[in-house]
């Protein structure tokens, strides 16, 4: 598909109405010579255009019966499950990951909207007092524009992560998708803004600056922020003169811990869905493996075993076990690290098999690696490699497992493998990291009831459940004396 007129145009969505005044062409990781989108490219006077539609429609939608909020934006949910098949392709040649994963992405988005969106009514229920001295009511009230900016490694989920919470407590939002996943993304949240009063919902697109613009804007009143640790510190920076509320959703480097009588073949099976899905391109991907020194070879040969299996090509193959990373600098920065690891006393297996390698030069293609013999301080193990390398380290007792495994700037999610399962909470208490898993490490693991979120430089703050939808309100305490 590389005539233009085909392409999807993806424009702002300011206010209900649709416009793009600049477009730029966005490719086809897997296909670099083929426009995916055109797709606006906002400036600083878009996002205050933006903001400032939000601002006037947030009196109205923060007065709606909560009720009616509800039912508007579980319909939307619906809007989002109900797209899946048509928008799943789109955002698979934006992205480069395979369909599988792009319908991932849409379901967990449809349910992340219904279920955070099903627990409103009674999350906003005021708290109250009644005594012979006073009349007391503590009430959540929405705090105004919320700017959301979200990656482009799962869009859709994670700006329904933030669309949910936002808009059932009454705020109204801004949203800047990733310039790499605009396209798919959008489209579904114009469906839902037409169901929404103009406004309540908008769409900016750009790079930094536009985001930048957005965090520094007077009338915004929280950012939530998902996206790497060097850009969270710019959104820091960027909201501290106007001290805004902010949720930051960061990068990780997840520790895996087997334990010595834990079944490798079961580990594995369950081990390697966390691992190169989205060629490891997922925040709590598994980033670094630890086993027990005396199993560490057999463990080693499994894990080589199964990767050789995987088969890498474009995410429309439908042979394909996993596509190209999303874009030139995830992909150089991979390789980089894949150099300096060549260079030092690890061993770096390449495994997998190559679809369609006449194209592997068109595409930032990359087969899946397992780094074997590596120390716990390399930087493959110290670093967030967001791709398909995975480093597997051999450890001597537990106390050396959990300090490494706690040895990190990072802290987002982790796993603990064993067969005893006490033991595994016994471990898991222990490990510093906004959640921990036993026996799972991978999309199997995500429960909407728990809150997500990471700490230390991983994050600030929660998405889901009610921890998540209390980042959008301020409590308002009313006192009447009698
Ligand atoms: P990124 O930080 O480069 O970009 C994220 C978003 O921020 C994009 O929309 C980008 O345009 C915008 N942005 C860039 N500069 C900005 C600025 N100065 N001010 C405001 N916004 C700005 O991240 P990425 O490469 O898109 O995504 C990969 C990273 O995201 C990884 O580190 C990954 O771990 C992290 N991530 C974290 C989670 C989580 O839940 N913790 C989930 C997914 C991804």
């Amino acid at each position: 598909m590389t005539s233009q007129t085909t392409v999807p145009q993806i424009g702002h969505l300011i206010g209900g109405q649709i416009s793009a005044t600049h477009l730029r062409n966005a490719y086809d990781p897997g296909r670099l010579d083929e426009v995916v989108a055109q797709v606006a490219v906002g400036t600083a006077q878009d996002v205050d255009r933006a903001v400032r539609a939000a601002h006037a429609a947030f009196p109205g939608w923060r007065d709606t019966p909560v009720a009616e909020r509800v039912q508007k934006l579980l319909a939307a949910a619906e809007l989002v499950a109900g797209s899946a098949c048509e928008l799943a392709p789109l955002l698979v040649r934006e992205h480069g990951g395979v369909l599988g994963e792009a319908q991932t992405d849409f379901a967990l988005g449809a349910g992340s909207l219904q279920y955070t969106v099903s627990l409103a009514e009674e999350f906003l229920r005021p708290v109250q007092f009644d005594d012979e001295q006073s009349f007391i009511s503590v009430e959540k009230v929405p705090r105004g524009v919320v700017a959301a900016i979200v990656p482009w490694n799962m869009p859709v989920v994670l700006t329904m992560m933030k669309l949910a919470p936002a808009l059932a407590t009454g705020n109204t939002l801004v949203l800047k998708p990733s310039p790499f996943t605009p396209a798919a993304l959008t489209l579904v949240l114009h469906r839902i803004a037409d169901t929404l009063p103009p406004g309540v919902l908008n769409v900016v697109h750009g790079e930094g600056d536009v985001g930048a613009a957005l965090c520094g804007h007077p009338l915004v009143r929280k950012v939530v922020f998902t996206g790497g640790t060097t850009t969270g510190r710019k959104v820091v920076e960027a909201t501290a003169s106007t001290i805004k509320n902010v949720t930051l959703e960061l990068g990780g480097n997840d520790p895996a811990i087997v334990l010595d009588d834990a079944d490798t073949d079961a580990v594995l099976d369950r081990m390697l869905k966390g691992v190169y899905t989205r060629s490891g391109q997922i925040c709590f991907a598994v980033k670094r493996i630890y086993v027990p020194r005396g199993r560490y070879r057999r463990f080693a040969d499994a894990l080589c075993d199964r990767v050789n299996e995987y088969a890498v090509g474009h995410g429309l193959d439908p042979q394909a076990s996993f596509g190209p990373l999303n874009n030139e600098a995830q992909f150089k920065k991979v390789l980089s690290l894949l150099d300096r690891t060549r260079s030092s006393s690890a061993t770096l297996v390449e495994l997998g098999r190559k679809l369609d390698p006449s194209s592997w030069d068109n595409g930032y293609y990359l087969l899946p690696h397992v780094v074997r013999d590596v120390e716990h301080s390399a930087p493959v193990s110290c670093e967030e490699q967001f791709g398909p390398v995975v480093p597997l380290i051999a450890y001597d007792d537990e106390e050396q497992v959990v300090s490494w495994a706690n040895d990190s700037e990072y802290g987002l999610c982790s796993s603990v493998w064993t067969t005893d399962p006490d033991r595994g909470l016994a471990m898991a208490r222990r490990i510093e990291a906004g959640s921990t898993f036993i026996n799972t490490h991978s999309f199997e693991s995500l429960d909407l009831r728990m809150p997500f979120g990471g700490i230390k430089q991983s994050g600030i703050g929660r998405e889901w459940s009610t921890t998540g939808l209390s980042a959008y309100v301020e409590e308002h305490a009313i006192r009447r004396l009698k």
